[in-house]
C-alpha cells in the first residue's frame, strides 16, 4: 500500500530506528537527521515518515505533508540559525537530478556560501 514501510529501504530503516541517524527534529509525520556525507556546514534531510519514492509521488498521495516537511525545513534553518545567511532547501527527484535514496527526502543547505545554478 502507499506509504507503507519498505524492507529495502534505508531512510525507512533510519525511520524505525534499525539503521543509526543524528536526528535533529521529529514530528508525527517527519524526521530531520543530518546528512551523512555533508555539502555543507549544515546539511539536514528532512523526510517523512511514510514510504514514497519522491518527492512529486509524495505531494500526489500526502500534500499535507510535504508542507509538514517545509514548515520543518524553516525550523531547522532557525535551530541552525542559516536563516539570515541564506540556506537552500532541494528536492533532487529521479536519478538524473542525483536522487540516489528513494525515499523522498529535503536536503537542507546552509552555513555556507551557496552558488546557482547547482551542478
Ligand atoms: O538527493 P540524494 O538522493 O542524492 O540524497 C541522498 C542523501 O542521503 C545523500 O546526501 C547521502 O549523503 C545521504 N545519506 C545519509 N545517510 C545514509 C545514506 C545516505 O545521510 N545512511
Amino acid at each position: 500500500m502507499a506509504g507503507e514501510p519498505q524492507a529495502d529501504c534505508l531512510f525507512c530503516k533510519i525511520v524505525a530506528g534499525e539503521v543509526p541517524a543524528t536526528i535533529v527534529r521529529e514530528t508525527a509525520t517527519t524526521v530531520a537527521f543530518r546528512d551523512i556525507n555533508p555539502q555543507a556546514p549544515t546539511h539536514v534531510l528532512v523526510i517523512p515518515k511514510a514510504h514514497y519514492p519522491n518527492a512529486a509521488s509524495l505531494a500526489a498521495a500526502e500534500p499535507q505533508v510535504i508542507a509538514d516537511i517545509l514548515g520543518e525545513s524553516r525550523e531547522v534553518a532557525a535551530a541552525e540559525q542559516v536563516e539570515d545567511t541564506g540556506y537552500r532547501v532541494v528536492f533532487n527527484t529521479g536519478a538524473g537530478a542525483g536522487q540516489t535514496v528513494f525515499h523522498a527526502h529535503l536536503h537542507v543547505l546552509g552555513g555556507r556560501g551557496l552558488q546557482w545554478p547547482p551542478g
